[in-house]
């Protein structure tokens, strides 16, 4: 563990010590930021009302609306919520925008060594040693996505290999050379890579590569079952999960023990889970609610009470790895905006992704769309289907159409294209389209 006092201590005294630090967060950001002190001042709420754990519930939330409609205006183009001055931010970086206008996220040296304290958690618990050469096969931009767990395995003393700007093929072909145990990236991209290897290469990603360990962070695939053993298989290597944001940090990771979750970082932040729709907090495992989060030891940009909008649930058990820190079932189950009903059914998109990539005839790719016609929802899905399984393809649509009714409780209009036909992405993939929202 990378920090045992704080991974292995009591339940009541980690709560003694969010309830400690969230209310110096908050007072921190009441006395720094304009934004902060405004919307609390507006719910008639001063730092010293916070006595308790309960009193939390009182803070009112931010949402990631609030933070772009104060960008662009000073301190440009953060806006008032930054909590220092101009001069002490030292990173810029920003969100994906796949809900819209990205938001900017200022951080200090001060939080970009607590992005790496945070990945050094998530690291060592997945195994990760100083003898480890990690490649990581991601472009070096303005998103986060993998810049912090690149400091962090550096602090963590394990050799570090920028997979910058090279194409998939050069990256490949780096990794190999240098006998890397190690890799990041989004699940899309670790299935993508394998797919390269052979087609262009004639590599077997099992066999010609030395990667012992994946982690997989941007997307819920290293959660949803059929996909994490689709990539553990195909690389001969574990994978691990882990959830982070870039306004909220590296909140979330799964251990060696692979629980079938992950565990929250309850040393460095305070997630609750919220009713989605009565907002009452949930405690108990197994029902799924909208993440409610801060971190607790941000400082310039702070993140607290931060609305994600993503849909997690607590897991009914406790890991065997001997961490107190609590677990969350499986990964992100969905986003409460994307949580849609689809002819009056709950769909959760992970579900469809674990039916097509638990069918070994079909591609890696699939494309879900939900369209109306007239009243009704119609949802149909486009899935690629593999060369050697070309004389199965009735078989396989009767077995793809009866395990997304078996799933999802729904019946969908079946597309087959040809292998390699349908977007592959780097970054997030954006596979479920709503068109109902826009017509
Ligand atoms: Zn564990």
């Amino acid at each position: 563990m990378w920090n045992p006092i704080l991974e292995t201590m009591p339940r009541e005294k980690l709560r003694e010590l969010q309830l400690k630090k969230f209310r110096r967060i908050v007072a921190w950001a009441y006395e720094h930021s304009r934004f902060h002190r405004r919307l609390y001042d507006q719910a008639g709420l001063i730092p010293g009302d916070i006595k308790t754990f309960d009193d939390i519930a009182r803070v009112p939330k931010v949402e990631k609306k609030m933070m772009r409609d104060i960008q662009g205006i000073d301190p440009y183009p953060y806006g008032d919520l930054l909590c220092v001055p101009l001069d002490e931010v030292t990173t810029y970086r920003q969100t994906s925008g796949t809900t819209g206008q990205p938001v900017y996220q200022a951080d200090s040296w001060q939080d970009w060594e607590w992005w790496s304290e945070a990945w050094s958690y998530i690291l060592s618990a997945q195994g990760y040693r100083k003898s480890d050469r990690v490649f990581l096969p991601f472009g070096y931009n303005v998103f986060v996505a993998f810049w912090a767990a690149h400091y962090g395995a550096e602090k963590l003393g394990c050799e570090v290999v920028p997979g910058g700007v090279l194409n998939t093929e050069a990256r490949l072909l780096k990794m190999q050379e240098l006998r890397a145990s190690a890799m990041m990236a989004t699940p899309t991209y670790v299935l993508n890579m394998a797919e390269t290897a052979r087609k262009k290469l004639g590599l077997d990603p099992a066999r010609d590569f030395h990667i012992q360990r994946i982690t997989c962070a941007g997307e819920p695939g290293a959660n949803i079952p059929s996909t994490k053993q689709r990539m553990e298989e195909t690389w001969g290597a574990k994978v691990f999960d882990h959830i982070g944001a870039t306004e909220i940090g590296a909140w979330s990771f799964e251990c060696l023990e692979q629980p079938g979750g992950l565990h929250v970082n309850d040393g460095l932040f305070l997630v609750q889970i919220e009713d989605v729709e009565s907002g009452e907090l949930i405690e108990e495992p197994g029902l799924s609610g909208k993440m409610v989060i801060t971190a607790l030891d941000r400082f310039a940009q702070p993140c607290i009470r931060f609305d994600s909008k993503d849909i997690i649930q607590w897991h009914d058990r406790e890991c065997s790895c001997g961490r107190s820190f609590r677990l969350i079932k499986g990964g992100i189950i969905g986003r409460a905006d994307d949580i849609t009903k689809v002819k009056g059914v709950l769909l959760a998109p992970t579900a469809i992704e674990d039916v097509v990539r638990g069918i070994p005839e079909l591609g890696d790719e699939y494309e879900v769309m939900v369209t109306k016609k007239g009243d009704v929802d119609h949802i149909a899905i486009t899935v690629e289907l593999r060369p050697e399984a070309e004389q199965l393809k009735a078989e396989v649509e009767a077995r793809l159409a009866s395990q997304l009714r078996l799933k999802t409780n729904l019946g969908y209009a079946i597309t087959f294209v040809p292998f390699r036909t349908l977007h592959r992405y780097e970054l997030k993939a954006r596979r479920f389209i709503d068109k109902r929202k826009h017509t």
